[in-house]
């Protein structure tokens, strides 16, 4: 995981035409609309509880510009891609909020937007295995989710407090807007130990172990790859090929 955003932003601000290449951003709404464009022509907007897979590879330039009234609130996580893979064609996995497998019991409500939680599993493909749930847990709610042994794992917690790792030597009390960085471990016990809602989301994946080189919204094994990424970004090559003519809608119009 190379970087997780909790955005908080209402038009006009966000993200105008802007590149990236060797990763996947994972964008999660949680509130308000998101108006998305790439250089391929791929246009449409995310939603409340939408989520948006989208695999940069080789390279792919868009826009993300909140729509309407409304504070967009969401999250934006970079998944890493490996050497192998950093050159794939770009590609997309959309998922409306109803497309998006969940289930609950016991005061615990689980939705999977990778991986699998109480014997549900998503449809979307990880190129990098990775597990991406978000939980809600009511007051007194308690449970204990499975995680891949070796994968490095985090807790980012939405609202609420909570505790985790109840049971473990080392159980930590958290709030809202605070990170958890899990230790090695089979499973990650937690529990709502409040009278209030707890919401977070657990993210876990497997390691890939090389050298990260990152440029801004690039993010390459060497610092020539990242060389490599400029002169084909402005020279419009190797998957860039439209990005010097191109030029998103909602820049035409402002
Ligand atoms: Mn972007």
């Amino acid at each position: 995981f190379l970087m997780l955003d909790e955005f908080s932003s209402k038009a006009p601000a966000g993200f105008p035409d802007h590149p990236h290449r060797g990763f996947e951003t994972v964008t999660y709404l949680l509130k308000g609309a998101i108006a998305h464009e790439d250089f391929c022509g791929n246009k449409g907007v995310i939603g409340p509880g939408d989520l948006q897979w989208m695999t940069a590879g080789r390279g792919i330039v868009h826009c993300e510009m909140p729509v309407g009234e409304e504070t967009c609130h969401g999250l934006q996580l970079w998944v890493n891609l490996s050497r192998k893979e950093k050159m794939i064609e770009p590609s997309y996995q959309d998922l409306k909020d109803a497309q998006i497998p969940r289930k609950s019991e016991n005061g615990v409500s689980v939705k999977v937007i990778a991986g699998e939680a109480m014997g549900v599993k998503s449809p979307v493909y990880t190129r990098t295995p990775t597990t991406y749930l978000d939980f809600q847990l009511e007051p007194g709610a308690k449970y204990t989710q499975p995680i891949a042994n070796e994968w490095n794992a985090f807790v980012f917690i939405l609202a609420g407090a909570g505790t985790f790792g109840v049971g473990s030597a080392r159980p930590k009390k958290a709030t809202a807007h605070h990170t958890l960085i899990l230790s090695k471990g089979d499973s990650l016990e937690f529990e709502n130990d409040t009278t209030e809602k707890l919401h977070f989301v657990l993210i876990a994946g497997q390691p890939i172990n090389e050298p990260v080189v990152q440029h801004g919204p690039f993010v390459m094994n060497s610092q020539e790859e990242i060389a490599r990424t400029f002169e084909d970004y402005r020279g419009g090559k190797n998957g860039f090929e439209n990005a010097p003519k191109w030029e998103s809608d909602y820049v035409k119009s402002h």
